[in-house]
């Protein structure tokens, strides 16, 4: 398999789980300050396929994620609401996992909370200023130095914040050496959550927490770290130097993997443009599936336009997988026993190969419309094909249709007995109330199936 690795901005060749089994992932987690978006989704939904493809394969992955419970963001917050931070963090951290499960992501092995690390972050701080990277700001806290490293910038090719870069205000100190060293440990303000430390009474840095947790895990060098593209510069940029200066071993990360930027309709999301699009509330219009599909009709490092026409799309486009794999069901039963052709094989190849090629799953959703066409596969054959590539993608949609709750399997067989008694009333009527329980009733040549509405 190759991966694009964002630091040497090409694609490399990723280990054969012969060649190494373990993989260790990490992946930034959620500010809980508010609910998340649909971007965030974007991010997870694919790291979620992204290890349970890699897990597939024979690798036993480690996928970490970190949960930022304290922050500039969460201490206004909360302070707007009257509320204590870790209430607000708590409330929003529950919001968070209960989002995750609604979209069927699973595969994290640990989240771990950043004032859970306390100890760990203001011993890596302390390594930092030990070795001369660090230094204090009287009354705000102690800065990274990004001029005392010479590798700053390798990652992202810069050392300047632009406008789609997620930035935190913790950072912001009129006294730094220069403008872009950041926070490793701010002094607490009355009222503010406070840890009295050797380094001082204060609390993390944004960018600490993660290379704190990452390096208790892991150590300080690891197989994989992602996100979002918008924490490219300076998150991750600032994660790499802390690290490989606390530790002066490189580098501190094989592979770097973003995904790619989620606008709506053409703009960045905000809550000032009203635009803002949480989990929950796409969630109450859209079923799960149709961001799942969205996650990976695209390819991970594209910008991804969403509006409802993209959701409509999204779900067509389900549903037509979905009803042809149902139809499917119904040749295969009248088909009389097929030779295999060997092109089962061929199309297996095919699927592989986009997933090998750093993820490319457009290429493999395409391969699923692909073998209904192929004329020389027999139904079972391409059910089969259908079965292991949805499978593979996480796409439960198609699997779960198959499985009618048996009043609705009831009603159609009832539906079907009266239309071949000509008791058209009767059947009109059963029509009428699979359509309400949300069944599409198809009649064929060969009787009536159901296919399950999207809306
Ligand atoms: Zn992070």
């Amino acid at each position: 398999m190759e991966l694009y690795n964002t630091l040497s901005r090409k694609k490399e060749a990723f280990p054969a789980p012969e060649e190494q089994q373990k993989i260790r992932l990490f992946v930034c987690g959620p500010t809980v300050y508010d609910y998340a978006h649909i971007g965030h989704a974007r991010t997870y939904i694919f790291f979620d396929f992204f290890v349970k493809y890699l897990r597939s394969q024979g690798y036993e992955v480690t996928y970490l994620q970190n949960v930022t419970d304290l922050d500039d963001k969460i201490i206004a917050r909360a302070a707007e609401r009257s509320i204590k931070p870790e209430a607000l963090a708590k409330e929003f951290s529950r919001a968070y996992l209960e989002d995750m499960q609604a979209l069927g992501v699973d595969a994290v092995s640990r989240y771990a909370p950043a004032t859970d690390f306390i100890s760990q972050i203001v011993a890596q701080v302390e390594r930092l200023i030990d070795k001369g990277f660090a230094y204090k700001i009287g009354g705000d806290g102690w800065y990274f130095d990004i001029s005392k490293d010479e590798d700053y910038g390798k990652l992202s090719g810069r050392t300047v914040a632009q406008a789609e870069d997620g930035v935190s205000r913790i950072d912001d100190a009129g006294a730094k050496r220069n403008k872009g060293d950041f926070c490793l440990w701010k002094f607490s303000k009355p009222g503010e959550p406070v840890w009295k430390t050797a380094i001082g009474d204060g609390r993390p840095g944004w960018h600490i927490e993660d290379t704190a947790i990452s390096e208790y895990y892991f150590g300080p060098q690891y197989d994989i770290h992602g996100g979002g593209l918008d924490l490219k510069f300076p998150h991750h940029e600032a994660e790499l130097a802390q690290q490989e200066s606390a530790s002066g071993l490189k580098p501190f990360v094989r592979f770097w993997m973003h995904t790619g930027f989620l606008t709506v309709k053409g703009q960045k999301m905000s809550k000032s443009l009203g635009n803002f699009i949480t989990i929950r509330d796409f969630l109450k219009k859209y079923p799960p599936e149709v961001l799942h599909w969205i996650a990976l009709a695209n390819h991970y490092r594209s910008p991804v336009d969403f509006s409802d026409e993209l959701a409509l799309q999204a779900a067509a486009a389900l549903e037509n997988l979905s009803n042809r794999y149902l139809e499917l069901r119904e040749e295969d039963r009248k088909e009389e026993k097929r030779k295999d052709q060997g092109t089962l094989s061929v199309w297996k190849e095919k699927f592989d190969a986009a997933l090998s090629d750093d993820l490319n799953t457009p290429v493999a959703l395409a391969t699923m419309f692909d073998v209904i066409k192929d004329k020389d596969l027999s139904a079972k054959e391409k059910r089969v094909l259908l079965d292991s590539f949805s499978q593979t993608l996480g796409l439960d949609m198609v699997r779960k249709n198959e499985e009618l709750p048996p009043f609705i399997v009831e009603k159609l067989a009832q539906y079907n007995e009266c239309r071949a008694n000509k008791q058209f009333m009767q059947s009109d009527g059963l029509w009428k109330e699979l359509e309400d329980l949300g069944y599409e009733v198809r009649d064929t040549e060969n009787g009536s199936h159901l296919v399950k509405k999207m809306f």
